[in-house]
């Protein structure tokens, strides 16, 4: 048990409030959130996760994680753009591989139809608003998830009442690519 290992982490820290959303609402408190649901489901599966911790910088974080081929690489972002854009999107790198594409379609899938929200599909990193991403330099099966518009409030609505069962879904698939 030991070796069974995924790398699930919030991105944001508390000094790093990211995307700024309805009724005040900050990227990082939420995905901190988030990541604390999805790692205590992983928790109670008998998984091994590596996450950061609410004071590091996400170069900290990636500066001391070394995932190996077999291992799963998950991060959860909010996007935010006009308060009209809706829907959900997950990013691989441009040379992602088949385990990374495959993970990232089941996510995306399967986010949309537990929220109800549009499904933006997987994109590439050059594809996204953030260019090239250091978290895609990771081996293993790595996905980038922009869960829905943090300034979109009917967005935010379909998140709050279905954050449970992305967190459970969330910690399925995890365990269904790690390999280890
Ligand atoms: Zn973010």
């Amino acid at each position: 048990m030991a070796n069974l290992k995924s790398y699930s982490s919030a991105g944001h820290h508390l000094a790093d409030p990211g995307a700024t959303g309805v009724n005040g609402r900050q990227e990082n408190r939420e995905t901190i959130a988030f990541r604390d649901l999805v790692n205590a489901e992983l928790g109670r599966k008998g998984k091994m996760v590596v996450q950061d911790n609410d004071t590091e910088t996400l170069s900290q974080y990636l500066g001391r994680i070394d995932p190996t081929d077999a291992d799963v690489v998950i991060e959860p972002h909010f996007n935010a753009y006009n308060g009209k854009a809706t829907g959900v999107e997950v990013l691989v790198a441009d040379d992602a591989n088949e385990r990374s594409k495959a993970m990232a379609k089941e996510i995306v899938d399967g986010f949309a139809r537990i929220m109800g929200i549009a499904n933006r599909g997987v994109k590439k990193e050059s594809q996204s608003a953030r260019g090239r991403l250091a978290l895609m330099r990771k081996k293993g099966a790595v996905a980038l998830i922009e869960i829905c518009f943090i300034d979109n409030a009917s967005d935010m609505k379909a998140y709050d009442s279905n954050r449970i069962n992305l967190a459970c879904f969330l910690a399925q698939i995890i365990s269904k690519y790690d390999l280890n």
